[in-house]
């Protein structure tokens, strides 16, 4: 469809989520419009842990968080959980890598991971960015999403037009009220007191991410990303959160741990309300949410953003397809059939791992601590974290909706080992043997490259066709995945979920042509 919009696409909200889809836009060619209604960036405490496959989706963003040591610290040790008595009721052994081809944890302050993002995003040089700026809808037809953008210093007001409005404006979106979507509520919520610190030299605390699961004043002490550690205290239920939330009463918090004036610099302090809802709908036409806009959840599982910048990463490829006309308008209702069946997952997790800490009663706790302490004497081993699947959408059987593995290769114009992604880009159909591809027409393999989608073989013969990548598969982390898949193919979109699998000639072709149809409707 063509249309003669002012640009391609108007983004609510430069908070981590709007950033990432500006960046994620912005590199591949669109103009995008942003625009915050704050003066500048949130500067108080929020996110601290993310998981492997944030570390993935920054990967594609291209930052790297191993080589970025000011921003992110790799946690290379056990998460553990204990009791008022200091006694561990829970250890979570965070020190293996994930298969994704990054580490299980990672630790960060994110003020100073948006400042990147923020720098990324200018990098691309197709991003208009307004701060002081509220973004209001004022209408949408077929082929355009028309926004009013108000300065809200000088009260000047102008109307934009654009392909898509994406609302990443956070828990109290408008974008989401101007749609009249409303909340799907568990009604679960708590207030805690968050604090960062800046440890000084004479300053001893542990480097451990800690749940203190204490009755009395239910505790969570973590890395809070290079040189900063976090502390978030529960308020119990007679408290109010302004006797709380006062420098000297969170000194007398903190000297429980030697952490005082004289040794440490509190840098911020602030309540929040963990709450847990996500929105019905994640899209109206030509009007789409993210992001908090789209779900809020308590953060015991460090899910929040992790949540939203998947968000982004479901939504921006589908975008980019629609906006170049090759995929169907259709692809894009996946946004919210795939990622609000996994977010719920996400928010049980959390109030799963919440209603363990958050116990302010003595009995309660004791029963709990009595239950953990004696699975830990058993020897039962902690559940891993859930790997949530995608809601129905793009993806089919029995290996579809998950997330894929990615491993560190080699090619002939690469030949220094490298993670997947960064030597071919996430979107590929990665077959074990070459012979796999023996139905596979030179035609399907174009059509497959224009939406993303490379070819490629791991078998150590190589391929003798020009339009399938020969990579090695330098630590067999293929050879693996191919065993836990039970197939020899397998289709990964470019936002790393699989897609499908395959077991034969026959398998891989049809996987492909069905791929194509139902994202082109061809
Ligand atoms: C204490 C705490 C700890 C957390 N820990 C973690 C963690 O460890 N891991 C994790 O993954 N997540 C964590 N989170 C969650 C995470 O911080 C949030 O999910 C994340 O910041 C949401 O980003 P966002 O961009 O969606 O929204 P926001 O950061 O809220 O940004 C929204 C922006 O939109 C702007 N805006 C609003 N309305 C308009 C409008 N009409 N026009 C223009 N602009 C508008 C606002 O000014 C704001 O800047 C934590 C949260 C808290 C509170």
């Amino acid at each position: 469809m063509s249309t003669t919009t002012d640009v391609d696409v108007v983004i609510a909200g430069m908070g981590p989520v709007g950033k990432m889809m500006g960046l994620m836009l912005g590199r591949r060619g669109y103009s995008v419009l942003i625009a915050d209604k704050q003066a500048s960036q949130y500067m108080l405490p929020r996110a601290v842990a993310h998981d492997a496959e944030v570390a993935r989706i920054f990967q594609a963003a291209d930052m790297h968080v191993d080589k970025m040591p000011d921003a992110f610290e790799v946690y290379n040790d056990v998460y553990l959980w204990v009791n008022a008595e200091r006694k561990t009721i829970f250890e979570v052994d965070w020190t293996a890598p994930d298969p994704q081809g990054w580490q299980t944890t990672y630790f960060y302050g994110q003020p100073n991971m948006e400042q990147h993002l923020d720098k990324r995003m200018h990098g691309t040089g197709n991003v208009e960015a307004h701060w002081n700026t509220e973004v209001v809808f004022a209408g949408q037809d077929e082929s355009s999403v028309t926004v009013t953008l108000k300065n809200v210093a000088s009260g000047e007001s102008r109307n934009v037009r654009a392909k898509y409005l994406l609302g990443a404006d956070g828990a109290n979106s408008d974008t989401r009220k101007s749609q009249n979507i409303s909340w799907n509520d568990l009604g679960y919520f708590f207030n805690w007191l968050v604090v960062d610190v800046v440890p000084g030299p004479d300053c001893k605390v542990t480097h451990l991410a800690l749940q203190i699961a204490d009755p009395k004043r239910p505790t969570t002490v973590v890395p809070g990303g290079p040189g900063r550690r976090r502390w978030e205290f529960m308020l119990l239920p007679d408290e109010k959160p302004e006797e709380l939330d006062n420098e000297e009463n969170i000194w007398r918090l903190l000297s429980a741990f030697d952490v005082r004036p004289d040794n440490a610099k509190m840098e911020r302090h602030t309540i929040y309300r963990f709450e847990s809802a996500w929105a019905t709908q994640w899209r109206n036409g030509r009007v789409f949410i993210m992001g908090d806009a789209a779900h809020k959840m308590p953060p015991f599982a460090g899910q929040g953003l992790a949540s939203g910048v998947r968000d982004v990463m479901n939504l921006a490829w589908k975008l980019d397809l629609v906006m170049q006309g090759k995929a169907k308008d259709a692809l894009l209702d996946t946004y919210t059939s795939e990622r609000s069946v996994h977010i719920k997952d996400m928010i049980d997790f959390s109030i799963a791992l919440g209603s363990i800490i958050c116990i302010p009663d003595e009995e309660a706790a004791a029963a709990r601590d009595a239950k953990m302490l004696a699975d830990i004497e058993a020897g039962v081993e902690a559940a891993p974290p859930p790997k949530p699947r995608l809601g129905e959408g793009l993806w089919h059987g029995e290996t579809g909706g998950y997330l894929s593995w990615q491993g560190r290769v080699t090619t002939a114009a690469h030949p220094t080992p490298d993670r997947f992604d960064d030597v071919m880009g996430p979107g590929a159909l990665v077959l074990r043997d070459a012979a796999s591809a023996s139905e596979l027409s030179a035609e399907t393999v174009a059509e497959l490259t224009g939406l993303g989608i490379v070819v490629v073989t791991v078998d150590p013969q190589g391929s003798d066709r020009s339009d399938i990548t020969a990579v090695a598969d330098v630590d067999n982390h293929y050879a693996n995945w191919f065993v836990d898949l039970n197939a020899s193919a397998a289709l990964i979109r470019p936002d790393f979920y699989v897609y499908g699998s395959a077991s034969s000639a026959t398998e891989v072709a049809k996987l492909a042509q069905d791929f194509i149809h139902e994202v082109t409707g061809k």
